[in-house]
Formats: structure tokens, C-alpha cells, sequence
């Protein structure tokens, strides 16, 4: 089982799940989650935080765990069958890994944030971006405008991708936000970028 760390202010409010490290060489969000983490609890509601979203290829620096397939495109698509379908003996460990991570967070979050880079072809002129589903877009254009004033432009988009986690969350109704940080950018920048899209949602949420 995927091992967040919970966060509870024990007050009433949203539950908000923030994930890094589903791929393994985008070193920046597991580090401004270990940062987000190490701040407490939240004002209102429930933090949870899983930094290390696929050990193995974070240990391995690579964007999939070594011999295995990209975490990000085996989240359960919606219509596939239940779990109890395949044996647990015979199951691919990453698509383990994602159903079990999928599971938690329908389960006890009301938001997710998925921190993540966008690396290679981006050009000085991109921005950070956010992904967003469509139950979260309301929040996401509120955040983009906070951010804005705050000196930090963003862009958004729709839709994450088929077999994503916010693809995945998205195709079940439910909200997230994918925090995109340019490669291009210095680490300490991503990390940057990757805080204050989850602080100004926090934020907008009465949270912090
Ligand atoms: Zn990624």
C-alpha cells in the first residue's frame, strides 16, 4: 500500500491529497512534498502526502521503475474490471502499485494534487502549467489568477492523459490538478513552482 503521510488539523474541511514521484527523474516534487509535509497540518481538513509515489524509479532516477512500464499510463482505465479479476500472484507490480494508489485516493481525498515536470521541447516562453480535470477546473482558475498576482504565471490545460492518474480521477468525476514544472527552469525553481501551486490551492481552500 502506497504509504501517505496524513496530516489532519481535526477540524471539518476538504481532504486534499498531494502526490510526487510517479516518475522517478522528476526529482522537484518529491522535495517540495517532503516540504509541504514537514509544515504540519493543514488549518482546516486533511493533508495527505505521498512523496514517493514509485520508490523504484526514484532510486533508479529513471521516469519508470527498472524492467517495469511508466506508472503514469497504468492507473485502472474506467469500465476495466474489477481487481478481483486478475490474481494477485500474477499481477504486474506497477499496475498493483497504481490500482492500489487509485483506491486510496478515491477513497479519502477530495482533491489531488500530482507534481510532476515537463521536460525536453519546452522553449524560454513556457510556463508552468496546471492540468486539470474538470471537477477541479473552477479551483484551477481561481489558483491560476492567485498565481498570477503572486508574479507566477501559469497555463492550463484539459485533460491528462488515458491510464494517468488524473486521467484516471478525471474519467470518475473526481478533482485534480497536475502541477507541470518546465525542465528548462533551475531545480530550485521547480520546487518553487511546485509550492506555490499547492500552497495557493491550500490557500483557496481555507487550508492554510
Ligand atoms: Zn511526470
Amino acid at each position: 500500500m502506497p504509504a501517505f503521510l496524513l496530516l489532519d488539523s481535526g477540524l471539518p474541511g476538504p481532504a486534499v491529497a498531494v502526490v510526487a514521484g510517479i516518475h522517478g527523474d522528476e526529482g522537484s516534487g518529491p522535495i517540495a512534498a517532503r516540504e509541504l509535509a514537514s509544515a504540519g497540518p493543514p488549518r482546516r481538513g486533511r493533508l495527505l502526502v505521498l512523496a514517493e509515489a514509485n520508490p523504484a524509479a526514484l532510486a533508479a532516477s529513471s521516469r519508470a521503475a527498472p524492467g517495469g512500464r511508466d506508472l503514469n499510463r497504468l492507473f485502472p482505465r474506467t469500465g476495466s474490471g474489477p481487481a478481483e479479476a486478475a490474481p494477485a500472484a500474477g499481477r504486474d507490480p506497477e499496475e498493483a502499485r497504481a490500482e492500489a494508489l487509485l483506491g486510496v485516493l478515491l477513497g479519502e481525498a477530495d482533491l489531488v494534487l500530482d507534481l510532476h515536470e515537463e521536460g525536453g521541447a519546452w522553449d524560454e516562453a513556457d510556463l508552468p502549467t496546471l492540468v486539470l480535470t474538470e471537477a477541479a477546473a473552477e479551483l484551477a482558475l481561481e489558483l491560476v489568477e492567485e498565481l498570477r498576482d503572486l508574479g507566477m504565471p501559469f497555463d492550463f490545460v484539459r485533460g491528462a492523459p488515458e491510464g494517468s492518474l488524473a486521467g484516471e480521477l478525471g474519467g470518475r468525476g473526481r478533482a485534480a490538478l497536475v502541477v507541470e514544472a518546465p525542465a528548462r527552469l533551475p531545480f530550485e525553481e521547480r520546487v518553487r513552482v511546485h509550492l506555490a501551486a499547492v500552497r495557493g490551492a491550500l490557500g483557496l481552500l481555507g487550508m492554510r
